[in-house]
């Protein structure tokens, strides 16, 4: 998948030298990821608002969940299995690499991500200095965790079972790429009933995006079964027996699920405890970068504050800095743009130019 060619807002020169400035005297740095950093990769924020969040028309806060596992294992892994295709056919952008070639010259550097897709993984960033708070969907756990325990990570087979191939839809958006995969195929009347459903999820930080012209022509295909299941906004059932998807080869009782937190999960404790002791020990950090997330977000605006508390200097990158808040003017830093352009230019110092 292409990387995206937005590009870098005009950069503060005199910003951008102070960042490089600190940058280079600091030996202790966190970085905060999120969807913003993949989405420069080709990849919908499926976590975000709007409709990036929404696969075959269902909101992802409730497929993503204990409870949907519980009612209908098979529909939770269809979506996993989606996503776990979706990840594999982007690529790691140079914003990826950068992060990755930072931990290798600064040893005092930890990356907190919120990605699931593996992709800074593949950039070959350390994994002592990377910490997948929301796990990553290429590993899987037993669903009885209490009792069995087996961890399996790095799977990339595709699909997991035969039960979870890709359907010819899905095939079709992947090979097109065109808006219609990021939006749901919908009427005006459809989208207006997700969007209320959203609204009470999300309230007043819900956005709604203005329903495309193909939404409306989508519907027109002649396909009457289908056209009957989009306007449910409660999932369908996915009608795969728990015998066709992926089994525990341990305990050989229960299902495998995917190793990531879900909405409405905690973070695993190993995860939080490991955070913690970071942001709880006696040594300053001089630097905190969050990419790809307001910082006016949990949990990057907590890992922000906590990182100002121990002195830090704080610099956000992000598309979107319209609600970043509580910034020091004259001490941090806001680089609005594409990750993919602007992280590289900001770590040029600490690397040289990657490309040349
Ligand atoms: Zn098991």
């Amino acid at each position: 998948m292409a990387v995206s060619t937005l590009p870098a807002s005009n950069l503060d020169e005199a910003a951008v030298a102070d960042f490089h400035e600190t940058l280079l005297q600091s030996k202790r740095i966190v970085a905060v990821l999120g969807a913003g950093l993949s989405a420069a990769s080709g990849l919908p924020t499926y976590r975000g608002v709007g409709s990036g969040g929404l696969w075959r028309n269902y909101d992802a806060t409730q497929i993503a969940t204990p409870a949907a596992f519980r009612h209908d294992p098979g529909l939770v892994w269809q979506y996993t299995s989606h996503l776990r295709r979706l990840a594999l056919g982007a690529a790691p952008n140079p914003a990826h690499y950068a992060l990755a070639e930072l931990a290798r010259r600064v040893p005092g550097f930890m990356a907190l991500t919120q990605n699931v897709d593996n992709l800074s993984p593949r950039a070959e960033h350390p994994a002592a200095q990377l910490n997948q708070l929301h796990g990553n969907l290429f590993d899987m756990r037993c669903s009885d965790e209490a009792n069995c325990g087996y961890i399996e990570r790095g799977n990339f087979k595709d699909p997991l079972t035969p039960a979870l191939a890709a359907s010819p839809e899905e095939q079709d958006a992947t090979v097109s790429n065109n808006e219609s995969v990021k939006r749901p195929k919908a009427t005006a009347w459809l989208l207006e009933g997700i969007a209320r459903k959203n609204r009470q999820i999300l309230g007043h930080d819900y956005q709604e995006a203005a329903p495309l012209r193909t939404d409306q022509a989508a519907l027109k295909s002649g396909d009457d079964e289908s056209t009957e299941s989009r306007l449910a906004v409660v999932p369908e059932p996915s009608n795969i027996p728990p015998a066709d998807l992926p089994q525990c080869p341990k305990c050989s009782t229960n299902l495998l699920r995917p190793n990531i937190v879900w909405f409405g999960e905690a973070l695993p404790a190993d995860i939080v405890a490991e955070v913690d002791n970071m942001f709880n020990d006696s040594q300053p950090i001089d630097l905190c970068i969050v990419i790809g997330t307001s910082g006016s977000v949990w949990p990057a605006a907590g890992f922000a504050d906590l990182a100002r508390k121990k002195g830090a200097r704080i610099a956000v990158v992000n598309l979107d800095v319209s609600d970043v808040k509580n910034m020091r003017p004259g001490t941090d830093w806001v680089f609005a743009g594409d990750a993919a352009v602007v992280v590289p230019e900001l770590l040029k110092p600490v690397m040289g130019s990657l490309s040349g």
